[in-house]
């Protein structure tokens, strides 16, 4: 048995194809592949604008930078999430605030954020990004419910979740960072995640401005539209309007993305039989619990499970060469979180969930062969 990580890229001949085109076309950057791929995404989450970058956490930055972030902004996010979710605010010059997650679901717990705007002074905060965790559809028409009554945006960090969705209260399926209910959404196309760009990101709206903005802030705050610019010189002519930054992604990049979209159903597919496998192995058996049993509309880039003796089975897991994950470390407890004054204690269930959680592997090119040896070896692990 070759060595099963937790996620992984699936490469084929077409995406060879398509990256090596596009590498001998007369564009490397700033061609025809990125507005191609912008279109297909936006069309594929639903959103009415796509804007690609080059990362998840540019996208968060940018995103950040749109809403207005600034030193005066406080923000409302989760402790289980990568980093970047909160670094965001903190590279505007704004403040973090967590809430605790959820136990049964791992995602941030609204009746937790509404305490926490609640023990503040009236329009203390301004935001809040919600994740959806593993691939879990954050309940966004709840968010968007509670942002209004106290006059928040909301950004949603969906990079766990294309293709993911939760049913509204009108039994309409939403696609998780179709931004009906959010300002905007933000997606990573690291090689974990579900489409892979080598590294790779992007922001999807529904709102006009806010795509404008984001068009600038991507390359430099320059604009070279003659409708926008305050004055023109000629040809070469172009306007530094904003403070922005070199975030773009390449076209070659772009090709790779495109041709990974064409797959994206079909991964997710697998990803959820997988999941569904791993559910009905595990679901009865004593000592495990899971992000509440398989769920609709769930894009499953992790499979987490929550174990008591978690640090023995992660290694006798690494012994048998299966390299499960610890998905995530409370962002509050990190070093730099916790010089903000963040302490241990702070978010019990999120301080909890950390002790046990595990993610299994997961990834569309897991055979049926290579997670029954998972199941086995966890089953022997728990039983013999
Ligand atoms: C991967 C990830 C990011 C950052 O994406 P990069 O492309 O790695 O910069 C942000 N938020 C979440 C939840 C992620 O999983």
């Amino acid at each position: 048995m070759n060595p099963i990580p937790y996620g992984k890229q699936s490469i084929t001949q077409e995406d060879i194809k398509a990256v090596t085109e596009t590498l001998q076309s007369d564009f490397l950057t700033q061609g025809p592949k990125i507005t191609e791929f912008e279109k297909s995404f936006a069309n594929y989450i639903g959103a009415k604008y796509a804007i690609a970058v080059s990362n998840g956490t540019a996208a968060l930055h940018l995103a950040a930078m749109a809403l207005g972030v600034n030193e005066n902004t406080n923000v409302i996010t989760t402790p289980i999430t990568f980093a970047a979710s909160a670094n965001c605010i903190r590279y505007c010059g704004g403040n973090v605030y967590f809430a605790d997650i959820d136990p049964d679901t791992y995602l941030l717990d609204i009746n937790k954020v509404e305490e926490l705007i609640q023990s503040k002074p009236n329009g203390f905060f301004q935001g809040i990004i919600p994740v959806d965790f593993a691939g879990r559809a954050v309940n966004l028409e709840a968010f968007r419910k509670l942002a209004n009554k106290y006059k928040l945006w909301i950004l949603e960090d969906a990079c766990h979740a294309p293709g993911g969705y939760f049913t509204d209260s009108d039994n309409v399926q939403q696609w998780c960072g179709n931004s009906q209910f959010a300002e905007a959404a933000i997606f990573s196309f690291h090689p974990v995640k579900h489409i892979a760009c080598g590294e790779g990101g992007a922001i999807t709206t529904n709102d006009e401005r806010i795509y404008k903005k984001l068009l600038l802030l991507r390359t430099h705050g320059i604009t070279k539209d003659p409708a926008l610019m305050l004055e023109n010189h000629g040809g070469w002519y172009y306007e530094m309007q904003e403070l922005g930054y070199n975030y773009r992604l390449t076209d070659f990049q772009a090709a790779l993305g495109l041709s990974q979209l064409q797959r994206a159903n079909e991964g997710l597919k697998r990803r959820r039989e997988i999941a569904k496998k791993y559910n009905e192995a595990f679901n009865a058996k004593k000592g495990f619990k899971g992000q509440s049993g398989y769920v609709e509309g769930h894009a499953y880039h992790l499979y987490v499970i929550e174990v008591e003796n978690r640090d023995l089975l992660y290694n006798f897991l690494r012994e048998k060469k299966i390299f499960t994950q610890v998905h995530y470390i409370p962002v509050h407890l990190q070093p730099y979180y916790q010089s903000l004054g963040f302490k241990k204690g702070d978010f019990p269930n999120a301080e909890a969930y950390y002790e046990e959680c595990l993610s299994l592997p997961i990834y569309p090119t897991l055979t049926e062969e290579e997670q029954q040896y998972v199941i086995d070896i966890l089953n022997d692990f728990f039983y013999e």
